[in-house]
């Protein structure tokens, strides 16, 4: 089946587009509190006549766009993020933040945006497809434990059979798009130690347990997580962020506190590195006579792709835009919530290339962050059309199993 017809009308809807992701980044709301930025989406739904359920998971807002046919017809699910940062926006442009200290430098002004386009021509050409298209635009991806887990506790991917989901990504030019099946941004645990020794005179060492020298030590340790005991084929980070101790030259330190990031994509590496982890931490502890208190903080899991529904979202990238157009997804350290929703049902999640070299050129998070806005109609009609298609499909095994 053709779906020019959604390619045409998104096109017209550009201008549009640019003027929704532009209102909502001169509008950012940090994570947990995107109160009005769920009141822009809430209105421009209600503009257009789709039923939308708000509060979803805190501030998320979930949306159903019914097809005329939906009767008994399978439901698939689009995610939006909605959530800013902690950043003052630098840029020089005319929809610059608003708001001192918080900036939507990641993107997820345009994410929503795309969205609301795609709902915008789903919802006017209703005798053009069937099933159901189920919105979600969730906050609080950016800060741990993340929105996904509480919406999808709130019913959100009830009934859902499949979710699909994307990030303008500027680290890939503008017209690149790219994926790959199976993990492919990491799990993310951190983790806060306190090493408590015995502070004195640094000339009486021999009184002493001193914090620096156990402190030392567990660095030297817990490097060996990786280098000595994990595969050398599964790629993992064990990272010691931060080591605090002493006071001054001639004192021995009573304390260290020292934080850091453990970062895997397989389950079983995971719980490797975290029991690792706190082995280390106990024995070197123990052999230098010093008491801890180690808090593990887990975080969002490994994104994992199915891999039928990413080839059929690669399916629609090259019929879209040209086999040159799609990369293999190299995996990736940072993390991502839309990870929870592929633990319930099947879930596939591309980047779409967003840089380019006048203004956005700059990483995400950084202050000077901007994507190329042309993006987001590719991101639109990937999501669209691949939404569209996996209903034609779903629909027929459901006509076929009847
Ligand atoms: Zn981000
Ligand atoms: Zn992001």
């Amino acid at each position: 089946m053709s779906y020019n017809w959604f390619n045409q009308q998104l096109l017209e809807l550009n201008d549009q587009l640019i003027a929704w992701r532009r209102y909502l980044h001169q509008h950012p709301e940090r994570s947990y509190h995107e109160e009005q930025t769920a009141h822009f989406i809430a209105q421009q739904l209600e503009a257009m006549g789709i039923a939308y359920r708000s509060g979803v998971g805190g501030h998320g807002i979930v949306a159903d766009i019914l097809a005329d046919e939906h009767e008994g017809a399978p439901i698939v699910a689009l995610r939006a993020d909605m959530d800013a940062l902690e950043i003052q926006d630098e840029k020089q442009c005319e929809y610059v933040s608003t708001v001192p200290g918080t900036m939507h430098a990641c993107g997820h002004d345009g994410h929503m945006a795309t969205l609301l386009a795609i709902a915008n021509v789903l919802q006017r050409n209703r005798d053009k497809w069937r099933g159901q298209v189920r919105l979600l635009f969730q906050p609080a991806e950016e800060v741990s434990p993340g929105g996904a887990q509480q919406m999808i506790k709130d019913g959100a991917i009830d009934g859902v059979s499949s979710i699909y989901g994307v990030h303008l990504w500027t680290p890939i030019p503008y017209g690149k798009l790219a994926i790959c099946e199976g993990p492919m941004m990491a799990a993310v645990d951190d983790f806060f130690l306190t090493i408590n020794g015995k502070g004195g005179h640094g000339g009486m060492p021999h009184t002493c347990i001193d914090a620096v020298v156990v402190g030392a030590a567990l660095v030297q340790q817990l490097q060996t997580i990786v280098s000595r005991h994990l595969s050398p084929l599964e790629p993992a980070v064990v990272s010691v962020g931060t080591l605090q101790a002493g006071q001054t030259q001639n004192i021995i330190a009573d304390r260290a506190i020292m934080n850091g990031t453990l970062r895997s994509f397989s389950p079983v590496v995971r719980e490797q590195i975290i029991e690792r982890v706190e082995h280390i931490t106990r024995h070197v502890c123990e052999m230098y006579g010093a008491s801890y208190d180690l808090h593990i903080r887990r975080g969002y899991p490994a994104l994992n792709n199915d891999l039928n529904e990413t080839e059929r979202m690669r399916a629609v990238a090259i019929e879209q835009f040209g086999e040159a157009s799609l990369e293999v997804a190299e995996k990736m350290m940072p993390a991502e919530d839309f990870a929870y929703y592929g633990q319930h049902i099947p879930a596939s999640f591309m980047l779409v290339g967003a840089g380019n070299e006048q203004e956005a050129k700059y990483p995400h998070h950084h202050p000077m962050f901007d994507f190329d806005e042309r993006a987001m109609i590719l991101a639109a009609e990937l999501l669209g059309v691949t939404a569209l298609k996996a209903l034609e499909q779903k629909y027929c095994e459901v006509r076929v199993n009847v």
